[in-house]
C-alpha cells in the first residue's frame, strides 16, 4: 500500500469532543461545547415534519431551495439594508463550518497567506492548511481582546490573499466596532484582500450593542463571503444547516466547489426553515432571550472567586482564574470537571502557539436549572 501522508498532521481530536467526553465520564454539567440544552421551537419541527409527510423528500436545487433563499434575502435586507440576489448570491450549506471551508477552498491557492485572529474557532487553521494556504495568526490583545490594526498591517505581505474575521466572536464574546470595520475596509482595499466573515452568532448580541455585518458595508461586501448557521439562530445545532452569501462572481466559483462536496443539502429542513423564517420575531428576540441567561449566569457566578471578562455576544462568557491558581487552563479545566463537576473549555485550545492567560470559556446557552446546578457545584467547590 502507498504511504498515507496526513494532510493535517498536527490535528487531533477537537477540544469540544475531548471535554464533552470528560464531562460525560464525570457526570459533570457540560458548559464546555457550545450547544443549547433547551428545546427548539416545536413549530419549526412541525414544518419539517409536514414537508417530509407531504413528499418533499427528493433533491432540492443545488444552491438551496429557492423559497428559502428568498426568505434569507428578505431577512438580510431587513437586518443589513442590503438587497442580496437570492438567485446568484446565496448558497445553502450543511452548516456554518462547511460554508467557511468552502469559502476558503474557493479563494485560497497553495502558498497564499490568510490573516486570522487568535483565539480562533478551531476549524480555521486546518481549513487554510488543507488548501496549501499559510495561516497568519494575529493575537487579540489580552484582556480586552482588541485588534491592533497597525500590527495587522505590518503582517501583510505580497502573498496575503485574505483576512478571516469572526464577529460576534467565539470564544471571547467580543464584537467588531465601527472603527474595526473601517480599519478592515481600508486594509482590504489597500492590499486587495478577500474577506471571509464568520457571523454565525449575528443575532446573539447583548447590552444594546449592534452587530456590524460585512453585508452592511457596500465596499466590503463586494470582496467578501459571509457565513451563517441556522443551528445558532433556531437552537438546532444538530441540524447542521447554514448558508453563505457573496457577490455573484465569487459565488459562481463557490458553487463549483459546493457542487462536488455535497451537491445539495437536506431538503425537508429547507422547506421547514423557509416557512419558519416568515416569522421574524423568532430571531429578533434571540439577543434578549440569551442576554437573560448570560446575566443569570454572571449573577450566580459572583458566588465564586472566578472573574468575568467582558462579553457582548455569542454563547460564551470567559472567566479568569489567575488570582486563585497557578495551574494552566487545561489543568484547571480538567480539575473543575473531575472535582467540581462542571466542564468549561480552556481558551489555550484556540491558539496555535502555546498561550495561557488562565481563562476558561463557559457556554451559558443552557436551561436555567442547568446553569443553577453548575453555579451551585462551583460555589460548593470554591467555598467548601
Ligand atoms: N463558527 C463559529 C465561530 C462557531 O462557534 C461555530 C459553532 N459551531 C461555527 C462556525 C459552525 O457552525 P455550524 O455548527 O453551523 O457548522
Ligand atoms: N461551536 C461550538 C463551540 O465552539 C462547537 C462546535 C464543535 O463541536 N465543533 O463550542
Amino acid at each position: 500500500m502507498p504511504p498515507l501522508h496526513s494532510k493535517l498532521p498536527q490535528v487531533g481530536t477537537t477540544i469540544f469532543t475531548e471535554m464533552s467526553l470528560l464531562a460525560q465520564r464525570h457526570q459533570a454539567v457540560n458548559l464546555g461545547q457550545g450547544f443549547p440544552d433547551f428545546e427548539m421551537s416545536p413549530v419549526l419541527i412541525q414544518h419539517v415534519h409536514e414537508a417530509m409527510q407531504s413528499g418533499q423528500n427528493q433533491y432540492v436545487h443545488m444552491c438551496g431551495l429557492p423559497t428559502l433563499r428568498e426568505r434569507i434575502a428578505e431577512k438580510v435586507n431587513r437586518a443589513y439594508g442590503f438587497q442580496v440576489d437570492p438567485e446568484t448570491e446565496i448558497t445553502i450549506t450543511p452548516g456554518g463550518t462547511y460554508a467557511l471551508y468552502t469559502a476558503i477552498t474557493t479563494l485560497i491557492q497553495p502558498g497564499d497567506e490568510v490573516i486570522y485572529f487568535e483565539p480562533a474557532y478551531d476549524s480555521y487553521v486546518p481549513n487554510i492548511e488543507i488548501n496549501g494556504g499559510i495561516p497568519v495568526a494575529i493575537p487579540l490583545s489580552f484582556p480586552h481582546y482588541s485588534i491592533d490594526w497597525n500590527y495587522v498591517k505590518a503582517r501583510v505581505t505580497n502573498r496575503t490573499k485574505a483576512i478571516l474575521i469572526n464577529t460576534p466572536h467565539n470564544p471571547t464574546g467580543k464584537l467588531f466596532s465601527t472603527a474595526d470595520m473601517e480599519q478592515l475596509r481600508n486594509l482590504a482595499e489597500e492590499h486587495d484582500l478577500w474577506v471571509i466573515s464568520d457571523e454565525v452568532y449575528e443575532h446573539l448580541v447583548y447590552d444594546n450593542q449592534v452587530h456590524h455585518s460585512i453585508l452592511a458595508d457596500p465596499i466590503l461586501r463586494k470582496r467578501s463571503f459571509a457565513c451563517y448557521s441556522f443551528g445558532k439562530v433556531y437552537h438546532c445545532t444538530g441540524w447542521k444547516t447554514g448558508y453563505c452569501i457573496g457577490p455573484a462572481d465569487m459565488m459562481r466559483e463557490f458553487r463549483k466547489v459546493h457542487q462536488f462536496l455535497v451537491f445539495t443539502c437536506h431538503g425537508p429542513t429547507q422547506h421547514g426553515l423557509a416557512e419558519f423564517l416568515k416569522d421574524e420575531s423568532a430571531y429578533l428576540e434571540l439577543g434578549q432571550f440569551l442576554q437573560k441567561k448570560r446575566d443569570h449566569f454572571r449573577k450566580g457566578m459572583e458566588q465564586t472567586p472566578l472573574k468575568p471578562l467582558p462579553s457582548s455576544g455569542s454563547y460564551f462568557q470567559l472567566y479568569s482564574f489567575g488570582e486563585i491558581s497557578a495551574e494552566s487552563e487545561r489543568e484547571f479545566a480538567i480539575r473543575l470537571t473531575e472535582q467540581a463537576g462542571v466542564t468549561a473549555i480552556p481558551v489555550s485550545a484556540f491558539y496555535q502557539k502555546p498561550t495561557d492567560h488562565q481563562v476558561l470559556r463557559f457556554c451559558f446557552a443552557k436551561r436555567e436549572d442547568t446553569l443553577d446546578e453548575a453555579i451551585e457545584r462551583l460555589a460548593r467547590f470554591f467555598n467548601p
